[in-house]
């Protein structure tokens, strides 16, 4: 059966080869141009439709959803012109009379597919990237966050021809159908369970993928942190968005000589940064992640967790409270899970090399932080883990810094987003040599090989 997308998939193919192949950087520039005054004269409209979905509060919807679109924008503004610039590379030898470059040219049909959690930036901020570059889009955003759905399918619709720009909204079934097309690429964010659905639909057409993923992200405490600062920071970045955030840290391993004063520190902060008179209270997406936090949440004390703080359900508006979880071991299964909401469990540890050691067993996640004065300690953790992003004594800002790649590493994603590396995502780097006509140095080695070219040819195989 006809796929029901194909029309508009080779509609945007045809759109793409006529007039977006090989766009000036002007024009690009210019559509993101007309992208910020909207964003800009909408502000209003797009807190509005994001508290509809889940009651975020606007200062948070302008920190985390518009303010890094306009700063991705602004990036573009400043540095697109130099990525999208041709690159001359050097010419060693054996290639005189030749020169090389490298060209940046646009993919061409790209499906960018988003999570619900922060819905706009994650459908926008690719979407940026993705119009640098010079591609044709289709977008998918989230089922589970209709409101905001479709408010962007309005912004694309009234700012882009449907042949360059669309959005299809839609469910499982839907995203399956479009995952048949040929892209030329994929950009998704999402959970690593789909991220694998979404690799092999692309493997079948050898479409190639960006996959911005979930993670476990460990946080350590050691012994000689400043624990007011660790506390602050750490309940910023984990109770931001309720806890819906991809690098939001996913448990705390202190040293067992400050786990006592560390705790008490954490709810000092939660009383001070989410005091129960606060009226604006970010609720989990709906019922179904609501009633997944709340069953892990029981399952994680009747396993030993102890409750130390918070634990408050209102199951009528899918409010769970900013919640700190002590007495953990590796065995208890909130720490095999991507929590993704608004509870922290605590582990003490003795010595940095078991923490280590236990982070290795597991996958790599999107987000480690360490919260440290010492040196060697920074520097041994660093060295003997791997993860996407790192920051030292700070949670969760390092997403927001336009110059870092951002983006996991094996199960917490493949590939990197944001500016240059945005850009980059949606590019094919094309080489291109180009040679002198008649004599070359290369003609010196071409068959037959006489005594000569024999040794010529191993003189240059082993010269370093
Ligand atoms: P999800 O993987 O369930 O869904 C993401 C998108 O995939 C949605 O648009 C959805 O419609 C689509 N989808 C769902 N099931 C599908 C299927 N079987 N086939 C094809 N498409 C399907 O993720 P979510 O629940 O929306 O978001 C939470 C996850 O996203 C978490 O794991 C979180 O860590 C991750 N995330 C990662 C980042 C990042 O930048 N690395 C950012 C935000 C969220």
């Amino acid at each position: 059966m006809k796929n029901q997308f194909q029309h508009l998939f080779n509609s945007q193919q045809a759109y793409f080869l006529k007039e977006l192949s090989d766009s000036p950087i002007k024009k690009r520039l210019k559509k993101l141009k007309s992208l910020h005054n909207w964003i800009k004269k909408n502000e209003k409209l797009i807190c509005e439709e994001i508290y509809k979905d889940f009651e975020k509060g606007e200062e948070e919807v302008l920190l985390t959803e518009i303010k890094p679109m306009i700063d991705e924008i602004k990036q573009h503004y400043a540095h697109l012109e130099n990525w999208a610039e041709t690159k001359s590379v050097s010419t060693p030898l054996a290639f005189l009379g030749s020169s090389s470059k490298v060209i940046y040219e646009p993919k061409g049909v790209s499906l960018i597919i988003a999570p619900w959690n922060y819905p706009f930036n994650l459908c926008i901020g690719p979407l940026v990237s993705a119009i640098g570059a010079g591609c044709s889009v289709i977008i998918k955003p989230s089922e589970h966050t209709p409101n905001t759905s479709n408010l962007i399918e309005r912004m694309v619709s009234e700012l882009f021809d449907k042949k360059e720009i669309t959005v299809i909204q839609g469910d499982v079934e839907i995203t399956t159908e479009i995952l048949k097309l040929p892209f030329n690429h994929i950009f998704f964010t999402g959970s690593p369970k789909v991220g694998k659905i979404v690799m092999e639909a692309a493997a079948k057409n050898l479409t190639s993928v960006t996959l911005e993923l979930g993670g476990r992200n460990p946080t350590i405490v050691d012994e000689t942190a400043n624990l007011k600062d660790a506390a602050q920071k750490i309940v910023w970045g984990k109770f931001l968005n309720s806890g819906q955030t991809c690098i939001a840290p996913n448990y705390i391993y202190v040293h067992e000589s400050k786990a006592e004063k560390l705790q008490e520190k954490l709810i000092e902060q939660i009383e001070i940064q989410y005091p129960k008179s606060d009226k604006t209270k970010t609720k989990i997406v709906n019922s179904i992640h609501f009633g997944r936090l709340t069953d892990l949440l029981d399952k994680t004390i009747s396993s030993g967790g102890k409750l130390i703080h918070g634990g408050e359900r209102d199951e009528n508006f899918n409010f769970l409270s900013p919640t700190l979880i002590s007495d953990i071991s590796i065995e208890n299964p909130i720490f095999q899970e991507e929590i993704f909401g608004p509870i922290l469990p605590i582990l003490t540890y003795k010595k940095l090399e078991e923490v280590i050691e236990n982070i290795n067993k597991t996958e790599k996640p999107l987000a480690l932080y360490i919260f440290s004065k010492s040196r060697k300690n920074k520097q041994l953790i660093l060295n003997n883990t791997s993860s996407g992003t790192t920051a030292i004594n700070e949670t969760t800002i390092q997403f927001a810094q336009p110059h870092l790649p951002f983006g996991g590493v094996n199960h917490s994603g493949i590939g990197k987003a944001h500016g240059k590396y945005g850009f980059q995502e949606f590019s094919n780097q094309r080489s291109i040599l180009k040679q002198r006509v008649g004599f070359t140095t290369l003609k010196t080695i071409f068959p037959p090989y006489t005594n000569f070219k024999k040794k010529l040819i191993r003189f240059i195989s082993f010269r370093l």
